[in-house]
C-alpha cells in the first residue's frame, strides 16, 4: 500500500509500537469534513491501554534509538521530508478536507514540514558536547549531550502537518523516542507521518501517534514518570495546564503558545514591500496562524497611502473553496475563529472603530481603522482575516503600543532608516521579529515566544537543545 492508498482508507486508528492497532469495541470518531459537510473518514480513539502501550513501547525503544548513529537516525529524517515532498498535493488535500485549508497554504505546509525534517536530518549528526580546560592540573571535564527521553508532542488543529514535524523532528534527531498527540480535529496529517516513517522501517515505537481524547492521553502523558519532556503547540490555557501538571514528575517543557503580533509601519518604509508582508503574514491560513500580525501600528503620514494600497489588493483577493487551486483564501473558517472575527468586530466597531472595508462573510478580509487600546481585538489574539489598524505619531509611541501584550511571539517592522530598525529590534519584547520581511519562520531559525508566548524554541540550531541533557564529566588522571 502507498501513501495514496493508505490515505484513501476510510478508518484510522493510533499508531503503536510500529502498527496500526486494531479499532474493534473502541470509541470512534466519525469525522465530518468541514468543506464538503459530508462524512469523510472515521478514527477509532486510542484506549487507555493503548496509550500506556504507546509510552511503554516509546520506552522500550529509547534505549537502542538513544545509541543509533546519529547519521542513520538523520537518513530516516531526511527520507521523511523526501516523501512528504513527493506527495505535496496528496498531503495538501488531506489538511484542505481536515480544516478547509487552502490547497495552496496546505503546499507551502508540506514544503515547511519537510524543511524541518531535512534541516534536523543535519542536525542529528552536530550534537556537539564541549570540552573545557579545568582549573586542575590533574584532570579533564567534558560536557556530553544526551536525548532526555520519552517525548510526549501534543499539536493544534491549524498546522496539522508542519506542527507535528517541527517535533518529530528535533526529537527523533536528538536520539529521543515520542508519543503524538495530534489535535482530534485534524488527525490524519500526524497519522501519514506515522505511515511514512513504518514504510521506511524506523523500528517499532520510535514514533507513536494516539489518537483521541485529549483528557485521556494528556492525562496518562503527564502522570507518567517514563515521559521526560513535553512539546506542544497550542492555547496558553492548555499550555499552562501542562505545564503545573508537568511539575510533579518534573518534566522539560517547550511551550508554543499564542502570539498577538504587533506589525510596525514607518513613514519611510517601502510601501510595496510592507503590502506584500500583510498580504503574506496576516492572510496566510486566513489569519489562523500564531504569528499573524493583529495589530497594525502604522505611522500618521502614511496611513492615507498605506489603507490606499492595502485595499487595493484585497480587492484582488479570492476567497473560495479551499479545494480549488486558485483560491487565495479559504471561505471556512474554524467555528471558533469566525466567533472570535465577530465579537472583535463589533467590539470595535462599538468603541469607535472605522471599518474601513469589508468582505460578505466573516472569512472575507475586513479592515478597521482607528483601534484604541481598549478594543477587545487590541488585547487578545483573533486568528482571522481582520486588520486592525492604529496610527502613532512618535518612536516611544509605536515601541509602546507594539509592547503592550502579555504575549511576546512574532512581531514584524518595517522601515528603511538602519537607526530605527536597530533601536526598534532592541526594544520589541518578541521572540521572532520580521524586519521589512513579512514570513521570519523557517526550518533554520530558532522559533519561539516570550512572556505568555511561552517559552523553548522549535527549529534552528537550539530546536535541539530542547530535546537534550548535559551530562557533565569529570576526569582525574
Ligand atoms: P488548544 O485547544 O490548546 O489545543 C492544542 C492541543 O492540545 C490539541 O491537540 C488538544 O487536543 C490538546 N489539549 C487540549 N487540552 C488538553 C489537555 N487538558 N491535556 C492534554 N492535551 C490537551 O489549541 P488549538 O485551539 O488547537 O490551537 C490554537 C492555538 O494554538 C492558538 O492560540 C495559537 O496561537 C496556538 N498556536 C501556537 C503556535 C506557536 O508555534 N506558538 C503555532 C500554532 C498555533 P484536542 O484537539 O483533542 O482538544
Amino acid at each position: 500500500m502507498d501513501l495514496t492508498e493508505f490515505l484513501n482508507k476510510e478508518q484510522f486508528s493510533s499508531f503503536v509500537n510500529g502498527d496500526f492497532v486494531s479499532s474493534k469495541n473502541e470509541d470512534t470518531n466519525n469525522f465530518i469534513s468541514p468543506v464538503t459537510k459530508k462524512a469523510w473518514k472515521s478514527f477509532s480513539l486510542a484506549s487507555e491501554q493503548q496509550v500506556q502501550t504507546a509510552i511503554e513501547a516509546a520506552q522500550n525503544a529509547f534505549f537502542q534509538w538513544k545509541i543509533t548513529p546519529s547519521p542513520v537516525r538523520g537518513m530516516f529524517l531526511r527520507q521523511c521530508g523526501d516523501a512528504l515532498l513527493a506527495n505535496k498535493e496528496l498531503l495538501a488535500d488531506v489538511m484542505a478536507m481536515e480544516m478547509g485549508k487552502t490547497i495552496r497554504d496546505g503546499i507551502k505546509e508540506v514544503e515547511y514540514s519537510a524543511g524541518f525534517f531535512h534541516w534536523f536530518a543535519g542536525e542529528a549528526e552536530r550534537i556537539y558536547g564541549l570540552t573545557i580546560p579545568s582549573q586542575h592540573i590533574e584532570k579533564r571535564i567534558m560536557v556530553l549531550k544526551e536525548p532526555i527521553g520519552v517525548s510526549g508532542l501534543i499539536t493544534p488543529w491549524n498546522f496539522p502537518l508542519a506542527m507535528p514535524a517541527r517535533k518529530i523532528g528535533a526529537a527523533l534527531a536528538a536520539g529521543c523516542t515520542a508519543i503524538l498527540k495530534p489535535a482530534s480535529e485534524c488527525p490524519l496529517s500526524g497519522l501519514a507521518i506515522a505511515y511514512i516513517f513504518q514504510s521506511l522501517g524506523l523500528p517499532p515505537g520510535v514514533l507513536n501517534v494516539v489518537i483521541g481524547d485529549e483528557k485521556k492521553i494528556g492525562k496518562a502523558l503527564l502522570e507518567s514518570p517514563i515521559v521526560r519532556k513535553i512539546g506542544f503547540t497550542g492555547s496558553d490555557e492548555v499550555g499552562k495546564y501542562l505545564y503545573a501538571q508537568s511539575a510533579p514528575t518534573l518534566k522539560k517543557l517547550t511551550l508554543e503558545l499564542g502570539g498577538h503580533a504587533p506589525f510596525i509601519v514607518f513613514d519611510d518604509a517601502n510601501l510595496e514591500r510592507v503590502i506584500e508582508g500583510i498580504m503574506i503574514s496576516k492572510f496566510r491560513n486566513s489569519g489562523q496562524t500564531c504569528i499573524a500580525p493583529n495589530r497594525m501600528i502604522v505611522q500618521e503620514k502614511i496611513f492615507p497611502e498605506f489603507l490606499k494600497e492595502l485595499i487595493k489588493s484585497l480587492k484582488e483577493i479570492k476567497t473560495g473553496n479551499p479545494l480549488n487551486p486558485s483560491t487565495d483564501l479559504t471561505n471556512i473558517l474554524h467555528s471558533s475563529a469566525s466567533k472570535k472575527v465577530k465579537k472583535h468586530v463589533d467590539d470595535a466597531v462599538k468603541k469607535g472603530a472605522k471599518i474601513e472595508y469589508e468582505g460578505k462573510e466573516m472569512c472575507d478580509p475586513f479592515v478597521l481603522s482607528g483601534v484604541t487600546e481598549n478594543m477587545l481585538i487590541f488585547n487578545e489574539e483573533t486568528f482571522g482575516p481582520v486588520v486592525p489598524i492604529t496610527t502613532f505619531k512618535t518612536m516611544p509611541e509605536a515601541i509602546m503600543l507594539a509592547n503592550r501584550s502579555q504575549y511576546g511571539l512574532a512581531s514584524y517592522l518595517f522601515t528603511e532608516n538602519l537607526t530605527t530598525a536597530h533601536i526598534i529590534i532592541g526594544a520589541l519584547e518578541y521572540g521572532i521579529i520580521g524586519l521589512n520581511d513579512g514570513l521570519p519562520s523557517s526550518p533554520q531559525l530558532p522559533f519561539g515566544g516570550m512572556k505568555y508566548s511561552g517559552f523553548g524554541k522549535e527549529g534552528g540550531p537550539s530546536g535541539m537543545d530542547e530535546y537534550l541533557v548535559e551530562k557533565s564529566v569529570s576526569i582525574r588522571i
